[in-house]
C-alpha cells in the first residue's frame, strides 16, 4: 500500500467524512465524501469483500483511500463502542485489537465482584449497545487505554447521568487495571466533545480523576 493512500484515508477519518448509510444482514454501506465527490463503499458480509464505486478502484481493483478510510473508521469505533456492526460474528473483523466496551465493562464488573445479572436493569444503552452501568456508588464506564497517554472519553449520556444523580463517574481503565473516580461537574468544565458514530462523546484528561482502590 502506498503511504499517500494511508495518509489520505487517515485524513478522511479525521475530517469525519465517513457515514454509515445502511446496514443489512448482507452488507454494510458507507458513504465517503472524497476529494473528487461522494463515493459508496460496500462491505459484503457474505464474501467479506470490499467495493468502492470510484474510478480509481473500478480501474485497478486495489484497495484505495475510501475503502481504507472505512476500515480505519470502523477500527476507531470499535475502541469505544460495542456496536453489533463490528461484532466478529457478523464477519467484520476490525484491524485493531482494542476490546469493545461491553467486554471491558464485564471485566470491570468482575473486579467489583458484580455480575451482569445483578446490573441488568441498570445499564445505559444506545444504538451501539451498553456504554455504562448505573451503580449505587457511581456511573461505571470502561476504557481500554488512554489516547496520547492521557486522554480518556466517555459517552455524554453517562456523564450527564452521573451529574444529575450527584454521583461520581467511575472509570475502569484496562491498561492500568484500576478504577478512576471523576467529578462530573469538573469534567464538564474542561472536556471537549466529538462524535463516535452517532454517539456524542466527552474527552478529558485522566489527571482529573483520582485512583480508587477496590478492595478484593
Ligand atoms: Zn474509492
Amino acid at each position: 500500500m502506498k503511504v499517500e493512500v494511508l495518509e489520505k484515508a487517515k485524513r478522511l477519518v479525521e475530517e469525519d467524512k465517513i457515514k454509515v448509510e445502511k446496514v443489512t444482514s448482507e452488507a454494510i454501506i458507507f458513504k465517503v465524501q472524497g476529494d473528487s465527490g461522494l463515493h459508496t463503499v460496500i462491505f459484503d458480509r457474505l464474501t467479506e469483500k470490499w467495493n468502492c464505486d470510484c474510478d480509481w478502484f473500478q480501474l485497478r481493483k486495489v484497495e484505495g483511500s475510501h475503502i481504507l478510510a472505512c476500515k480505519l473508521w470502523a477500527d476507531k469505533l470499535v475502541r469505544d463502542g460495542s456496536s453489533p456492526l463490528w461484532d466478529l460474528q457478523v464477519k467484520f473483523i476490525p484491524q485493531s485489537k482494542a476490546r469493545p466496551t461491553k467486554t471491558l465493562l464485564t471485566l470491570a464488573l468482575e473486579k467489583l465482584g458484580l455480575t451482569w445479572d445483578q446490573v441488568r436493569d441498570r445499564v445505559l444503552e444506545d444504538d451501539y449497545g451498553v456504554f455504562a452501568i448505573n451503580l449505587d456508588n457511581g456511573v461505571l464506564v470502561a476504557k481500554d487505554y488512554k489516547l496520547r497517554g492521557r486522554i480518556v472519553s466517555c459517552h455524554r449520556r453517562a456523564l450527564v447521568s452521573a451529574y444529575n444523580q450527584r454521583k461520581p463517574l467511575l472509570m475502569y481503565l484496562a491498561e492500568d487495571d484500576c478504577f478512576y473516580e471523576f467529578s462530573p461537574r469538573e469534567i464538564m468544565g474542561c472536556s471537549f466533545q466529538n462524535y463516535k458514530g452517532t454517539a456524542l462523546m466527552e474527552n478529558f484528561d485522566i489527571s482529573l480523576g483520582r485512583k480508587r482502590v477496590i478492595k478484593e
